[in-house]
């Protein structure tokens, strides 16, 4: 028997026939326009568009009762409104859950959804790149290289993808499960700025998906000339990957330090429009036994940070296979996070989450790029096969 494979066969993917779903409202005006409707009614319909899909969340155009039906059918006939495919979605124990998104073939990046656990807010961590330039010693997704970046609507969608899982539409904010977007996935999203901020455009549209700016969060290892720029185009909350007080460690463990050194990174942050005690910079420290979590680096660190509104996360280090670390011990994280909270920083010490599915902070990695290609060749056979 001889079996093709089609490997262009994919009705859902975002690229082909071009889904809608996720597009900024001025994208979506630039698409009518394409589409042939004139400029002042394809802001309508862009608005229109907008309601349905990032509101209620709708996957058929049919549904669209405000359209006329010639107008949806028309639209059908050019566009989906389908999400990037889900290569593989799992579960943990504890509630977290980690999608893996195939935004076009070869093309996979992470997200993973937080539950909380005594607070009723839940965080999706979400991914700008695929791959990473930084190489973080410590960071599982530094040991692979930069793909590309998402598009705005590619970083959307992973939001979308999620609220698909939750159940979560209409995006109603009455005790919903996914309260808060956190930019802590793959990659550094200050290189890819210009997506990053229009997709916050998209999430943060109270007439669409309806996460305030204030829930959500960008993390980056210190970009710091793009950091008040974040700030001003976004008015996300800040969060910087610090993990280290001296240049020294810090030039060897976030090599972008070796670029903008802590003098500079401080620099820009305190240029961070709108801090104050309620819009805190969030510092995140990973406890690396012997490399950095020594009393001395905690005096330091409230040192460092004195007169910056701040919050310090300590993450115990999660190992990855082959990684060249090992995390602190319990005991050293604590007496750490003792100084910090003596000197007034609320330091929580955040809780390893989904572990056992490969979900936990820095472990974000694109299986794909793991497997083989006759893997990959073995598996799309056998799918053949069942079809
Ligand atoms: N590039 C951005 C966005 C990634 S955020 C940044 O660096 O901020 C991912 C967070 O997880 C960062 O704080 C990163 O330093 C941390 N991290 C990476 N690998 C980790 C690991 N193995 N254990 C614990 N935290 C890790």
């Amino acid at each position: 028997m001889k079996i093709e494979l089609d490997m262009n066969r994919r009705p859902d993917v975002a690229h082909a026939p071009t889904s809608l779903a996720g597009l900024s409202v001025p994208a979506l005006k630039a698409e009518m326009e394409t589409f042939g409707i004139e400029p002042k009614k394809a802001s309508m319909r862009a608005k229109q568009l907008r309601r349905w899909m990032h509101h209620m969340g709708t996957q058929d155009f049919s549904e669209m009762t405000d359209l006329g039906k010639g107008l949806r059918a028309e639209l059908a006939d050019k566009y989906t409104l389908g999400r990037p495919e889900i290569a593989e979605h799992k579960v943990s124990i504890d509630g977290t859950q980690k999608w893996l998104v195939r935004f076009a073939p070869g093309i996979e990046g992470e997200s993973v959804y937080i539950p909380a656990v005594s607070t009723k807010t839940g965080a999706l961590c979400v991914s700008s790149q695929v791959g990473c330039t930084l190489n973080c010693t410590f960071c599982h997704t530094g040991t692979q290289k930069l793909v590309r970046n998402l598009t705005a609507q590619e970083i959307v969608a992973q939001v979308m993808i999620a609220r698909d899982g939750l159940g979560e539409w209409p995006a109603s904010e009455e005790g919903r499960l996914l309260t808060n977007i956190v930019f802590m996935g793959m990659g550094e999203p200050l290189y890819n700025l210009d997506n990053v901020a229009e997709a916050i455009d998209t999430l943060s549209d109270g007439e669409g998906m309806a996460i305030g700016r204030r829930r959500i969060t960008v993390s980056t290892a210190g970009v710091a000339p793009k950091i008040p720029e974040l700030g001003e185009r976004t008015g996300a909350m800040l969060a910087i990957s610090l993990h280290a007080v001296r240049d020294d460690l810090r030039d060897e463990i976030v090599p972008i330090n070796r670029k903008y050194d802590l003098q500079t990174l401080f620099e820009a942050i305190r240029a961070y429009p709108g801090l104050n005690n309620s819009k805190r910079v969030t510092f995140e420290y990973v406890m690396l036994k012997g490399v950095n979590d020594s009393l001395a680096e905690a005096h330091d660190l409230v040192k460092l940070l004195r007169g910056v509104p701040a919050k310090i996360n300590l993450i115990p280090f999660n190992p990855w296979p082959g990684s060249p670390y090992e995390c602190s011990d319990w005991s050293t994280i604590e007496a750490f996070a003792e100084v910090v909270n003596r000197a007034g920083y609320a330091s929580p010490i955040r809780t390893p989450r989904g572990r056992d599915i490969f979900a936990a902070c820095g472990q974000l990695r694109s299986e794909s790029v793991k497997k083989s290609a006759a893997e990959t060749r073995r598996e799309a056979l056998a799918a053949a096969e069942q079809a």
